[in-house]
């Protein structure tokens, strides 16, 4: 099971998130059959995602989201209060050339646009207020570098930011998967940000660490070497949709009547795929005659 741990660093000088999120990665990658760099990219988001879901309090759903001009088209990953996340790209087969370092080229597929970051709260009680939006220009198109810039513009919140995703060529695909955001408080010593900020920008290769079972507290005492670290909380991270069956029926549904009979005397049933997870909903005949006969009647 994939884990995030949360804690205080220094004296009071900043918050720390890090988690492993091999298996939430490995489980989006083969529900979307993602190419090399496409798996990376989704993966640093996800792991994003679950990160920021984790530092924000009031919130239901937190969306991360890219629209950009690269062949991937754009990124949306989800994050829930209970460390539930899911997502998807808009192309999944985008691919370019891995780097002269012979590093994925996320930014290779992402190119220019924009990172949104949308807070929405309220489900519980029924009632939606407008969602909080923030959003910069990318300025990296490698997802942790866009984070921190969000963070510290969008959130006025200075950030470090450090994700990975190692892949192999074989099934399941993602060996390693994790990251690290630390967030400087107000009054943080100066020292400690630029230590920090140093640290992260030259850590080693954290997934490789992952891949030899680091451990999400591993993560943090390599962006913050020995300074003191409280630890404030772990909880379980997990590639988890919100659909189901019911759903897929009430999304029928919604169709409407004329358009539900069609789908009876066309095709004697309907298929709906999720976008978020790629699960797939068969209704046969008889299911589509129960909504006309309740739903729709
Ligand atoms: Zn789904």
């Amino acid at each position: 099971m994939d884990k995030l741990i949360q804690g205080m660093v220094g004296n009071g000088d900043a918050r720390l998130f890090a988690a492993i999120t091999t298996a939430t990665v490995t489980e989006a990658v083969l529900r979307h059959g993602t190419s090399p760099t496409t798996s990376a990219a989704l993966g640093r988001m996800l792991t994003g995602a679950a990160l920021l879901g984790a530092s924000f309090k009031d919130f239901d759903r937190l969306s991360v989201k890219i629209e950009c001009e690269g062949p991937v088209g754009g990124i949306t990953a989800e994050a829930d209060n209970d460390g539930h996340v899911r997502g998807y790209v808009k192309n999944p087969n985008a691919e370019a050339p891995a780097k002269a370092n012979g590093k994925f080229d996320v930014r290779g597929i992402i190119r220019d646009g924009t990172f949104y970051v949308i807070r929405e709260a309220g489900f519980d009680i029924g009632f939606r207020p407008d969602p909080y939006i923030g959003s910069v220009p990318l300025v990296s198109g490698e997802i942790a570098e866009d984070l921190a810039y969000y963070l510290a513009k969008s959130e006025q919140i200075p950030s470090a930011v450090l994700l990975g995703v190692l892949l192999r060529s074989s099934e399941p695909y993602v060996a390693a998967a994790g990251g690290v955001m630390i967030q400087m408080l107000p009054g943080a010593n100066e020292h400690i940000v630029t230590m920090v900020e140093d640290t992260v920008s030259r850590a080693p290769h954290v997934t490789e660490l992952i891949k030899e079972g680091a451990r999400p507290i591993d993560l943090a005492r390599i962006a913050i070497g020995e300074l003191p670290f409280e630890l404030l909380g772990e909880q379980d991270i997990s590639f988890k949709c919100t659909c189901s069956p019911e759903r897929a029926r009430t999304m029928i549904a919604a169709l409407g009547r004329d358009e539900v009979r069609s789908m009876l005397d066309e095709d004697n049933g309907a298929v709906m795929t999720c976008g978020f997870c790629n699960e797939i909903y068969q209704l046969d005949g008889t299911d589509l005659e129960e909504i006309l006969a309740s739903e729709l009647a």
